[in-house]
This record gives C-alpha cells, structure tokens and sequence, in this order.
C-alpha cells in the first residue's frame, strides 16, 4: 500500500484550520472515555498524561502543527457525526511523548476529535525512509543478534523496524532508545541483573535513594541514573548490585560498617525498617547470651527459648520473633539451621567443634540499643540463672516445662504456656 501523503493538501487544511482557531471556531470534541495507548481511560486522564494544563494548550499545540507531522488522510465514516469531510490525523512530540491529534473542519469549525499520546502502532506508521524520501509504514521483524559489551558477548532477541519498500533499517529515537535498553539489559542479565532488579533491589529493602547513596557510600545520582537506565553500573557498583541480589541482608553488614556516618536515632530508624531486622534482633540476643560464654547447642537453644519466653511470661511478648519447636531433647528454635546459617555465612558466630558436639561463640558484641530495658534485663537474668548449668542439666530442666509436655515432637509451642516457666525447678 502506498502511503505517500500530498504535503501540499495538509499545507492548506492547517493553513484554513489556524485561521479558524484563531477566530475562535473551534471545538474539542471530548469523549467521557477513550482509548489512549492500549489503555481506556478518560479524556482528562489522557491530557493529564501528555502533562496539558488547560485548552488553551491544547490549541498551541494545534497551531504549532507542521504538514509532516501528519501522517494520514482519511475520510470520517461515522455516520452520527456526519461531519462528511476528510480526517488529518497528526503525530506531534509534546513534552516528550508521541502525541496523536485528529482533526477535521466541518460546515461550523476546526473540530479536534483527538489530542491523547499515540497507540504504538499509529507510531510506527509514521516513520521517515531517507531511501525512500518519505514517510512509510514500517514493518517489524524479530532478529537475534550477538553483541559485546564490556568483554561479554551476548545474544539479544531485537525488534527490527524497517521500511517495507527497501528494507531499510529505521531507527527514529523512540526505537533506537528501545532496542539499546534490551541490549544492556541483555547485558545486565548475565550476572541476573535488569535496570528493573536494580530498582527492585533497593524498594525490597524498604531505603530510599539517599539512605543507600549513604549505606554504599555512592552518590545518589548514581543510584538514580541506574535505576532508570540511563547509566550501567560497572566495578565495584555492578558487584554490590550482583551481591545484595543475591544476599539482600549483606545490607545490614554494610550499614553497620557506615555507623560512625550516622546520627544513632537515624541508624536506628533505617535499621528498624530493613526486612531483617526481627532475624537481626535475634542474632543479637544470640551475641548476648554468647558473650564471654560460649555454649553447646543444646545449651543455646534452652538459652534463647528461656530468654524468650521469661519475657512472655512477664510482659506478654517474645523478645524475638523467632519461633520454638518440641524436640526430643527440649524446645528449640524453629529452621534452627536456616538461622545457624545466616550468622556463620555473616561472621557473627563461629563454631567450635569439641568432640562430636559443637560450641557456639560468638565474634561480635551485641548491639545493646536493639533491645528495651525490659527486654535487657530479661536478658541479663536468664542468661545469669542458665549460666554454669550443664546441657544435660538444661535439657532435664525444658522437660519439666508445660510447654513442652503438651505437645508432641515437630509441633510448636505456643507462647500461651510462657506462664508455666518455672526456673525453680533447673
Ligand atoms: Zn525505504
């Protein structure tokens, strides 16, 4: 199909339409919905996206019209209207986005039937072939194609617009912008990156753009221009990036590595709102109780299962929020392996293997500040009257507990028996 369009005839309908919209005949047809780029919604919803204040914009931008800006002429076939005259539909860049505006002059006025940002296919319809000295209809093409990047090669399934009468590749800005985000994304999901992941990276963290510039040590800029795509992060940025997808915690080793840059209550508050800081609480009371004694596993688990249900016995609540099984040899903590893993992984704890049992110790002191008062001396009795005991003596002693009587191996013990401990009986 030959899409050539007579310049000279748009030349003249805008020449009579600015004439008109200039004396003030003119009417913006506004429908309560109507289709905008794939999506329905209403005209005002449509002229909020291109960014339009008021009417009187509308009609700027209609005077502003150029001839090749219009890439069809079609006739108006609805019969209601009955408007019984040719249609210019027009494609104009307005604060950035491809708008498409329809118009047509009836017996009365200039009537402007469309101002909403173009469907993409309308888009690719209008596309200049310097071959071909004209506007065609572009056809698509899906390609793969190697590309190298930064030492990597990498295979990208690309989109090929191209003119249909010489097979000319077209690349208007909107397609070339496009297709090069596909390939660095390609790149990026070599190490299992996208410009999305990377902003998803820092929202699951629950940190603004600020506080990670702060915690990384970066500027926010930086974090910004990764985020949109308009950098990709290299060195020692793309590792970190690799790294927290990976282990998103490594943020909680990172902030407290910045500490010293930040005022207490502000450390705190980033600290409260990280998805990990229940687990991190928890490792913490670990630390306290590992301080300058370190303990069997069997003699920690009657540890943070004593220290946690002594503060729901007093004042309602667990300190942390981890979770207590029954086991054979007493109540422990619930994926007990899952937490061991993430403070050896961390370095928080070692171990110590003595004979065929394993000692826990730990390397780091405990942040005192995570916990409340309440809380702390919780800490400091339970950890004094289990000190000394044996693990035998622990095990024995977690027997006795209601807790652990009334239910059976694998099941939870619900904090509602935390009014049965009884440290007498250890
Ligand atoms: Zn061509």
């Amino acid at each position: 199909m030959n899409s050539t369009i007579d310049y000279s005839i748009v030349d003249n309908f805008l020449n009579i339409a600015k004439k008109e919209i200039k004396k003030g005949n003119r009417e913006f047809i506004s429908y309560r919905f109507i289709k905008s780029n794939g999506k329905t919604v209403t005209t005002k919803q449509a002229l909020l996206d291109i960014g339009i204040i008021n009417s009187k914009e509308i009609w700027k931008y209609i005077l502003e019209l150029k001839p090749d800006e219009c890439f069809k002429i079609s006739k108006d076939y609805d019969n209601k209207r009955d408007f019984n005259s040719e249609m210019f539909e027009f494609i104009k860049l307005i604060n950035k986005k491809q708008v498409y505006i329809k118009l047509t002059i009836n017996d009365v006025n200039l009537v402007c039937l469309s101002f909403h940002i173009a469907n993409k296919e309308v888009f690719m319809k209008k596309i200049y072939c310097y071959n071909c000295n004209t506007y065609v209809e572009a056809k698509q093409k899906k390609e793969k194609n190697v590309y190298e990047f930064r030492g990597k090669s990498f295979e990208v399934e690309e989109t090929i617009v191209y003119c249909p009468n010489c097979d000319l590749e077209l690349l208007p800005d909107e397609v070339l912008d496009n297709e090069m985000n596909k390939i660095y994304n390609a790149y990026l999901n070599l190490f299992d990156l996208s410009f999305k992941k990377i902003k998803e990276i820092r929202n699951r963290l629950n940190i603004s753009q600020e506080t990670m510039a702060k915690i990384l040590g970066w500027s926010k800029k930086s974090i910004v221009r990764y985020e949109t795509g308009e950098s990709i992060p290299q060195g020692e940025y793309l590792e970190t990036y690799i790294s927290l997808q990976k282990d998103p915690f490594l943020i909680i080793k990172l902030l407290e590595k910045k500490k010293k840059d930040f005022k207490e209550q502000e450390y705190y508050n980033i600290l409260k709102k990280l998805p990990f800081y229940e687990e991190y609480k928890a490792i913490n009371a670990v630390l306290y109780i590992l301080e300058n004694n370190p303990i069997y596993e069997t003699a920690l688990m009657k540890n943070m299962f004593a220290v946690d249900f002594n503060h729901a016995k007093k004042f309602k609540i667990p300190i942390t929020d981890l979770k207590y099984v029954h086991m054979d040899f007493g109540p422990v903590i619930h994926n007990r392996n899952d937490f061991y893993n993430l403070m050896l992984k961390n370095s928080y704890i070692e171990l110590e293997i003595d004979e065929d049992k394993t000692k826990f110790r730990s390397v780091y002191k405990s942040d005192k500040n995570l916990f409340s008062k309440t809380e702390l001396s919780t800490l400091k009795e339970t950890k004094n009257i289990l000190e000394g005991h044996t693990a035998k003596e622990l095990s024995d002693w977690s027997h006795k507990f209601k807790g652990w009587e009334a239910t059976k191996t694998g099941e939870f013990i619900s904090y509602e028996y935390a009014k049965f401990l009884d440290f007498n009986k250890l």
